[in-house]
């Protein structure tokens, strides 16, 4: 197992956005995270990446990193994208990378500008090296959001609802990058996402939260038959 995830709870006020949600995570794999909105699904993101004290522990690689500062977390192994980009928008695409390369290392590497070249290369925005963050269209934002979280080198990356948004032919070209992420850098990924169909083509097992609980968690054939889950997407009289 990558990532543990035992008893996770946060509340916020008197909403209890994740409740007792526990998970685990194996190396290597491509793990979904589906769920209506508001479910609690970004808040389980930003738990795992240190944003907020939570009750539960988190064991990543062996090691429990609740209470552990974003950066920490980061300089351990776990990267993540925003559901929106969050970029640098005045910089040009390789300043956003070299953010990402800083942020992801304790102390000043000898080959980030090798980094920042191979990640941008890998994401396929090399022409736009030197474009200013703010005249990309979204695809390319998104793509410069996750050349930044990879110039991090992570072992684990999170990307929160990564082709919301996108046109049919982007969303195709997204995917294909997704399988590459896991399949040729080795890196393991939490994806998540709301079309079941794309969910279901990337992912070796699936989590679908509800109201902050995890109503459901297994291959993607045995969820995508779930009464629960059914119910949950497409209302009781379809279960
Ligand atoms: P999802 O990503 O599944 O759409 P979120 O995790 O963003 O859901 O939100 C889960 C619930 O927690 C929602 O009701 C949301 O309004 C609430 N919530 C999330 N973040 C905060 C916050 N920082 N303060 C107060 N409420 C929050
Ligand atoms: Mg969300």
């Amino acid at each position: 197992m990558i990532l543990e995830c035992k008893q996770m709870t946060k509340q916020f006020g008197k909403l209890v956005a994740v409740d007792n949600v526990s998970f685990d995570v194996r190396d290597g794999e491509v793990f979904g995270i589906a769920g209506p909105n508001g479910s609690g699904k970004t808040t389980v993101f930003n738990l795992i990446t240190g944003i907020y004290p939570y009750e539960g522990e988190v064991s990543f690689c062996g090691e429990n990193i609740n209470g552990l500062s974003s950066y920490k977390i980061c300089h351990k192994g776990i990267a993540r994208t925003f559901q929106v980009p969050q970029l640098f928008l005045t910089l040009p695409v390789s300043e956003n990378v070299r953010a990402g390369a800083h942020f992801g290392s304790p102390h000043v590497r000898h080959d980030e500008e090798e980094t920042i070249r191979e990640v941008i290369d890998f994401v396929g925005l090399t022409e736009q090296k030197q474009t200013i963050a703010s005249n990309l269209k979204l695809l390319d934002k998104k793509r410069t959001m996750i050349a930044t979280a990879l110039a991090t080198r992570p072992k684990l990356l999170l990307l929160d609802e990564p082709i919301a948004g996108l046109s049919p032919p982007e969303i195709r070209e997204s995917v294909a990058m997704f399988k590459r992420i896991n399949q040729e850098l080795g890196l393991t990924v939490i994806i998540i996402e709301h079309f079941m169909r794309v969910l279901t083509e990337l992912s070796n097992r699936l989590m679908i939260l509800e109201n902050g609980r995890v109503i459901c968690l297994g291959e993607p054939a045995e969820v995508s038959k779930d009464k629960r889950v059914i119910r949950c997407y497409l209302g009781e009289g379809h279960a």
